[in-house]
C-alpha cells in the first residue's frame, strides 16, 4: 500500500492576560474520505481579528470558517489556486459584512493556512500571523510578516530585535476584509518525517523565541506542545491572545499522480511544473499574478486579482501547452480533440461553477450534519473520540450556514441541530473523560477557597499539612521565605503572622504520617564585619510554635552546594544539595527524622535535580531539569553507587479536553483529540515547572505531579522495579496513572499538591486561577461529584 500522509495534531488558544475577548480563531480539517484526503489534503488556519466592538472576533471566524469550507468546495486538486480562491472568498465575506454594519467598519483579520498533502506543505499568509517548519532543531519562519516592522527589517532599516519591542509592532500592512481585494502570499516545502509545523498568532510569536518554540514542540506530543506554548507565552506577560496549532508529520505520503493535477503547480521540484513556469509567464501578467522563486525550495506566489471564472481560464488555459511535450511526429488532430476536451471542461466547469458554487445547499448541508449527530449519538459510549470528531464535523458544516439565507423550516431545523449537537457534545466530553480517567475541575464536592494575603505583601509559594486530632492544619511557604499558618474562616484561608524560625525557610516537607513539618532554614550571621551564612534542619510538630533544629554539618556545604529540595516519609528526611554555579550536579542525604542528623555519607548524583518526592523503603522520585521523572534507590557508602533510572507509565496519558470551567456552550468549538498510536510504556515527562509529591491515599502511596504548565494534577502508582516488588536491576520503574485532575481555569497555574494525612482521601493543591487568585483547592478522590 501507498504511504500515507500521517499528521498527530493540536490547537488552542487563549486569551491571554491582558485582554477581556478572544479575537483569534483557529481550525483545522482532517478529511475522512481517503479520496478527499489525497486530493486536497488536510488544512489548518489561525486567524487574528482585529476592530472595535466585537469585530475582531467576527472577522477572524468569518475568515476560519469561510477558508476551511471553500477550500474543500473548490473543484480545483492544485492546492494553491484553490487556497488562494478560498482566502479572496474570505476576504470578499468579511470586507462586505464590515459594509453591512457602520460599527464594524474596518474590521479585519490576519490569516495563515497550511495546507499538507503528500508531501508538500502548502502556505498561504496575509498579515503577521506566522508559520514555523521544525525540523530537528532547526526552525524556520516559512510566511513573511506583512508588518510595518517586518517591512523595516527587510530593508535594512531596524534589527529583529529592535522590530521585537518596537511601539510599532502591531501595525500590519495587508488584511483580509479591510480592502475588496486583497494580496497573498504561498509558499511550499517539501515534508520530511518528523517534522513539525506550528501556525500561530503574533500572541505566541512575539513573546517566544525560536530557541524556545523548537524546545517545547520536539519535547512533547502536539496535545502538551500547545499548552506549553500558551503557557510559555502567559508567563512572559501574555499581553495578547495567543493561539497555537501543532502539526507532527508522523509519516509522508506521495503527491497525487500528475494525471488529476491541473497544470498550474507552483513549486516542486517535478518536471511538469518547469515547463509549467515558463508557459505560465505570458498568462501570469495578464492574470495579474506574480511568481516569484524563494529560496531553499520555498516559492511564493501572489495573486492579486479576484479568481473569478475570468481569471480561471488564463489560468487553466496553460494545460494546452503540455502538449509542448509531444513528441514532433503527433498529427494536428489530437490537439484539436484536446483543445474541444478542454474548453468542454471548462464550460461544465463554469456551469458547475456558477450554478453550483453559490454557496451550500442548506437542505444538503443540514441532512449531512444530522447524519453526522446521528452517527456520533451511537458512538457516544463506545468510542468517545470518534463522537467528538464527528460532532466537530457537524459543528464544523452548520457554521458553513452563517449568512445563508434560510426557510423557516431550515431556520427551525438548524436550532434544532445546534441544540442537539451542544446536548450531544457535553455528552461525548463527559463520555470521554469517564473513558480516561480524567477528572475536570471543578465537581460539586471540590473545596475551593480563596487565600486572603490581608496585610501581608507575600504570596505561598508551596503547602505544608500537619495533622492534629484528626484534622489538617495547612501551612504556606511564602514567597518572602517565610512560614505562615492559613487560617480558615468561612471558606477563605489568611496567611497571618509568619512563624518566627530566625532564618529564612528554604524548604519544607510533611511527614507522611502529618506528625510534623521538616524544614531548611538558613540563617545570616555577621561576625568580625563580616556575614557568613549557616543552614540547618528543622522539625515541627503539631501545636507548637516553636521548632527543633539541628545545624547541618558544614562539610555538606564547604563544596559550594547549599540545601535546596527536601522530602520525608517515615523515618527519612531527604536534601537535596546542590548550587547555581554547576546545577548538573547535586547530593542527596538521608537524614533521621527525630535526631535530624546524617545517616550516611552523601549520594551524588550527575543531573539538575528540580522537584523530589520521598517512598517507603528508600525509593526517592526525582524531576530533573530535562522534564523526565526518574526513580533511585537511596543507599549510600556502596561500592555501586545507584543511579536514577528512568519513570515510565504502562501507556500514553490520554490528552485532556480544552475546555473551559463554565463548559461546553454552543459557541465553543467542540474539541477533538489524537488517540496516540503507541499503547506501550512511555517515559513520564512533565514540564521543569512541574513539583512532585508524595503520601498515603486509601493507605496506597501514591506519586503526584502536579504539572502547572499541562494544567494538571496527576496521580500514579508503582507497578513494578525498585523496591515495589521488582528486581533490584531493573532500568526503569513502571508507573500506572490512577487519575488526572484538570482544570485550565482553577489550575492557570498550579504550584503544589499534598494529600492530607488525615482524611486519608483528600488532596489539597495551591493553584492560581485565570484572574491570577491563589486558591487552595481540596480535591476528593474517593468520590466522583459531578464535575464540569
Ligand atoms: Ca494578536
Amino acid at each position: 500500500m501507498a504511504k500515507q500522509l500521517r499528521l498527530d495534531v493540536a490547537q488552542l488558544t487563549d486569551v491571554g492576560r491582558r485582554r477581556e475577548h478572544n479575537e483569534d480563531n483557529m481550525a483545522y480539517v482532517i478529511p475522512k474520505d481517503p479520496q478527499v484526503m489525497a486530493t486536497k489534503g488536510s488544512l489548518f488556519i489561525v486567524a487574528d481579528g482585529m476592530g472595535g466592538h466585537a469585530a475582531g472576533e467576527v472577522a477572524s471566524e468569518i475568515a476560519v470558517d469561510t477558508v476551511s469550507t471553500a477550500y474543500y468546495q473548490d473543484d480545483s486538486d492544485e492546492v494553491p489556486v484553490a487556497l488562494v480562491r478560498a482566502i479572496k472568498r474570505a476576504n470578499a465575506a468579511i470586507h462586505q459584512r464590515a459594509a453591512e454594519n457602520m460599527l464594524r467598519n474596518g474590521m479585519g483579520t490576519t490569516c495563515v493556512a497550511a495546507v499538507l498533502r503528500g508531501n508538500m506543505a502548502y502556505i498561504a499568509n496575509v498579515g503577521d500571523s506566522r508559520a514555523y517548519l521544525i525540523r530537528g532543531k532547526t526552525v524556520k519562519q516559512i510566511s513573511q510578516d506583512h508588518s510595518w516592522v517586518a517591512e523595516q527589517v527587510r530593508a535594512g532599516l531596524l534589527t529583529e530585535d529592535q522590530a521585537r519591542t518596537h511601539a510599532q509592532r502591531n501595525v500590519i500592512t495587508r488584511s483580509l476584509g479591510t480592502q475588496p481585494d486583497v494580496e497573498i502570499d504561498i509558499f511550499t516545502e517539501p515534508l520530511q518525517e518528523g517534522d513539525s509545523l506550528v501556525l500561530c498568532t503574533d500572541g505566541l510569536s512575539g513573546l517566544i523565541t525560536e530557541d524556545e518554540l523548537q524546545d517545547i514542540v520536539n519535547r512533547f506530543v502536539p496535545q502538551e506542545s500547545v499548552y506549553h506554548l500558551v503557557e510559555r507565552a502567559n508567563e512572559n506577560g501574555g499581553p495578547d491572545n495567543i493561539t497555537a496549532i501543532v502539526i507532527r508529520v508522523n509519516e509522508v505520503g506521495v503527491e497525487p499522480p500528475p494525471r488529476q493535477r491541473r497544470p498550474v503547480a507552483v513549486g516542486g521540484p517535478e518536471e511538469d511544473t518547469a515547463i509549467l513556469e515558463t508557459s505560465l509567464a505570458s498568462s501570469a501578467g495578464q492574470a495579474g499574478t506574480r511568481y516569484g522563486n524563494g529560496h531553499s525550495g520555498t516559492f511564493s506566489f501572489s495573486a492579486r486579482a479576484v479568481p473569478t471564472l475570468a481569471d480561471a481560464a488564463p489560468l487553466a488555459a496553460p494545460a494546452f501547452p503540455v502538449s509542448k511535450r509531444r513528441r514532433r511526429g503527433r498529427i494536428f488532430f489530437l490537439n484539436v480533440a484536446l483543445l474541444t476536451v478542454v474548453l468542454l471542461a471548462l464550460v461544465v466547469g463554469a456551469v458547475y461553477y456558477l450554478v453550483l458554487r453559490q454557496g451550500p445547499d442548506p437542505d444538503q448541508v443540514l441532512a449531512q450534519a444530522t447524519t453526522l449527530i446521528n452517527r456520533a449519538t451511537g458512538e457516544l459510549s463506545s468510542d468517545p473520540v470518534r463522537a467528538l470528531q464527528d460532532l466537530a464535523s457537524a459543528q464544523q458544516s452548520l457554521r458553513s450556514l452563517q449568512g445563508v439565507s434560510l426557510s423557516d423550516a431550515q431556520r427551525t431545523q438548524l436550532a434544532s441541530l445546534q441544540r442537539s449537537l451542544t446536548s450531544h457534545a457535553e455528552a461525548a466530553l463527559t463520555a470521554y473523560n469517564k473513558r480516561f480517567g480524567i477528572t475536570s475541575l471543578p465537581c460539586s464536592n471540590t473545596g475551593v477557597s480563596p487565600i486572603n494575603t490581608g496585610s501581608i505583601a507575600t504570596r505561598a509559594r508551596s503547602l505544608a499539612i500537619l495533622q492534629q486530632k484528626g484534622k489538617a492544619l495547612l501551612y504556606a511557604l511564602g514567597e518572602d521565605s517565610q512560614l505562615y499558618p492559613l487560617m480558615q474562616v468561612n471558606r477563605q484561608y489568611s496567611l497571618q503572622n509568619h512563624l518566627n524560625l530566625d532564618g529564612k525557610v528554604l524548604g519544607v516537607a510533611s511527614a507522611n504520617d502529618g506528625s510534623q513539618l521538616y524544614l531548611l532554614l538558613a540563617r545570616t550571621s555577621q561576625s568580625q564585619g563580616a556575614a557568613s551564612v549557616s543552614y540547618e534542619l528543622a522539625a515541627l510538630q503539631a501545636g507548637q510554635t516553636k521548632a527543633k533544629t539541628v545545624p547541618i554539618d558544614t562539610a555538606l556545604t564547604s563544596n559550594g552546594q547549599v540545601p535546596s529540595l527536601i522530602a520525608a516519609w517515615d523515618g527519612d528526611v531527604y536534601v537535596v544539595f546542590s548550587s547555581k554555579q554547576a546545577p548538573n550536579s547535586a547530593q542527596i542525604v538521608d537524614f533521621d527524622r527525630t535526631k535530624l542528623t546524617a545517616k550516611q555519607a552523601p549520594l551524588p548524583i550527575s543531573a539538575n535535580v528540580v522537584s523530589i518526592a520521598a517512598f517507603p523503603n528508600n525509593q526517592l522520585f526525582l524531576l530533573l531539569g530535562d522534564g523526565s521523572v526518574q526513580s533511585l534507590q537511596y543507599t549510600s557508602g556502596k561500592a555501586q553507587e545507584p543511579v536514577p533510572v528512568p519513570v515510565q507509565v504502562q501507556r500514553p496519558i490520554p490528552s485532556a479536553l480544552p475546555v473551559s470551567d463554565q463548559g461546553f456552550t454552543a459557541a465553543t468549538p467542540v474539541p477533538t483529540v489524537t488517540v496516540p498510536a503507541q499503547q506501550g510504556p512511555v517515559p513520564l515527562l512533565a514540564s521543569n515547572k512541574a513539583t512532585l509529591s508524595a503520601g498515603l491515599v486509601n493507605h496506597i502511596p501514591h506519586l503526584y505531579v502536579a504539572d502547572s504548565a499541562a494544567h494538571r494534577l496527576l496521580a500514579f502508582t508503582p507497578l513494578g522495579g525498585g523496591s515495589a516488588g521488582g528486581t533490584s536491576d531493573s532500568n526503569s520503574i513502571l508507573v500506572q496513572l490512577t487519575g488526572q485532575y484538570t482544570s485550565p481555569g482553577l489550575f492557570a497555574s498550579l504550584r503544589s499538591a499534598q494529600p492530607d494525612p488525615s482524611s486519608g482521601t483528600l488532596l489539597y493543591t495551591l493553584a492560581q486561577n485565570t484572574a491570577s487568585l491563589l486558591n487552595v483547592v481540596a480535591v476528593d478522590t474517593s468520590s466522583s461529584g459531578s464535575c464540569a
